[in-house]
């Protein structure tokens, strides 16, 4: 059964119900983004933690009631979500704060956290009979849709930078999808999915704009209160660059206590490079009665985070101001350092956004907003092998010798 009974707009609160075979993108008053809203207390008696102790389902879809789609509809068959939540106490201690989890999205199908939102969004287009779907991507968004779609036989059309590293262009290019390399930034490609999408009558899966990715990405929020046996976190970390997995995080919590599956909800500490810091510009400048969103000119390397303008900027700043969270900025070099510590000191391996997510701990730590009593969840978003030319700039390089033994023992 499909619990969804509306969209509510993230800006100025205006409600739509559900019309069934149409999807809502923008508020019909306001143009901004908005955000499904359920029956929440009907899902309360559907979607108990006995139930969920008893569902063999480790997959976002245990979860089902709390997606706008219905039981009956098509889903990816590839395991998505329920990755490994670590305890990594090496990891704190290295960071300044050991009572630290990192969840590792790198292990979803495609390698990233995306697919948690393209596997709703899928399902979704599939329901409304879409003749086609299109999405823009820094890369990953891109390359998840074209996996999971590529599982049911559909080729999307993703539109990328042309400048997206390797491993996600050849990830699209091998599962299927059509794709339009942009000369230009993440934006511009963002822009002209937009424009086709709205002359071709495609259904657009871009981030923020569509609203069934946010829905997608509170699995991952929903996840680590049930791994942590219903105890929400005291923090979690979060990586943003449009602000959609934020924003996704908090709404997971949010429907989780609208539920009564949790009774504390958790505080977000967003992270951004300060090379792409476009909402933590707006979060100085905002409050929750006057949300204002500031534009930049990213140059990050970690290209997932790299971002102008924030499509699901309202979204973050609000999960922010509302679980009385705050926002650090990370240079670059930090992030790099990161892939390193993360990997040495918990085997996972994750990609520069990804690492984004233990330097801002790290920073949180630093600056007394962690008590040492407090859990603390670091979710490192991306694979790390989505991109080795970034990860080599973290590794060095290894010893080279001639193959004798002789030699061997000048290193050993
Ligand atoms: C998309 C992505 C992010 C940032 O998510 P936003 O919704 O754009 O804020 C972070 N890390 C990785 C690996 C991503 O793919
Ligand atoms: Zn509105």
């Amino acid at each position: 059964m499909n619990y969804a009974i509306g969209y509510k707009c993230m800006a100025c609160g205006h409600e739509i119900s559900l019309q069934p075979g149409k999807i809502v993108y923008v508020c019909e008053k306001c143009g901004q983004n908005t955000e499904i809203i359920y029956d929440y207390e009907a899902i309360a008696k559907q979607l108990t933690r006995k139930n969920l102790a008893e569902n063999k389902d480790k997959s976002i879809w245990r979860y089902a009631p709390l997606y706008p789609v219905g039981d009956d509809a098509i889903r990816s068959p590839l395991q998505i979500g329920w990755t490994p939540l670590y305890m990594a106490k090496r990891l704190g201690k290295k960071l300044g704060h050991e009572n630290l989890y990192i969840k590792d999205e790198g292990r979803n199908p495609s390698g990233s956290l995306k697919d948690r939102a393209g596997s709703i969004a899928l399902s979704a287009a599939i329901e409304l009979k879409a003749s086609k779907i299109a999405g823009a991507s820094t890369g990953n968004a891109g390359s998840s849709m074209a996996c999971l779609s590529a599982s049911l036989g559909i080729s999307p059309i993703i539109f990328v930078p042309e400048k997206a590293p390797k491993a996600k262009i050849a990830q699209l290019l091998l599962y299927g999808a059509k794709v339009i390399a942009v000369r230009g930034s993440y934006d511009q490609a963002f822009d002209l999915c937009h424009e086709a999408s709205i002359r071709y009558k495609w259904f657009n899966r871009n981030t923020g704009y569509n609203p069934f990715t946010r829905e997608g990405k509170k699995s991952c929020a929903m996840e680590i209160a049930e791994q942590l046996y219903w105890q929400a976190p005291d923090w979690v970390v979060v990586p943003v660059g449009d602000g959609n997995i934020i924003s996704g995080i908090w709404k997971g919590f949010m429907d989780l206590y609208r539920t009564g599956l949790i009774d504390k909800l958790p505080r977000l500490c967003a992270v951004q490079s300060n090379k792409s810091s476009a909402v933590s510009k707006s979060l100085k400048k905002s409050s929750l009665n006057s949300i204002i969103i500031e534009k930049t000119e990213a140059s990050t390397l970690a290209d997932s985070i790299s971002v102008n303008l924030p499509r699901d900027g309202i979204g973050a700043v609000k999960a922010i101001l509302e679980s009385k969270g705050i926002c650090v900025e990370v240079n670059d070099e930090h992030i790099l350092k990161s892939i390193e510590t993360i990997a040495r000191n918990t085997g996972v391996f994750t990609e520069p956004a990804g690492a984004a997510s233990a330097a801002g701990a790290e920073e949180l730590a630093k600056t007394g907003n962690l008590k040492p009593e407090e859990t603390v969840v670091c979710i490192a978003t991306g694979n790390g092998l989505k991109d080795i030319d970034s990860a080599l700039k973290a590794a060095g390089s290894p010893i080279v010798i001639e193959p004798s033994l002789t030699e061997l023992t000048k290193y050993i």
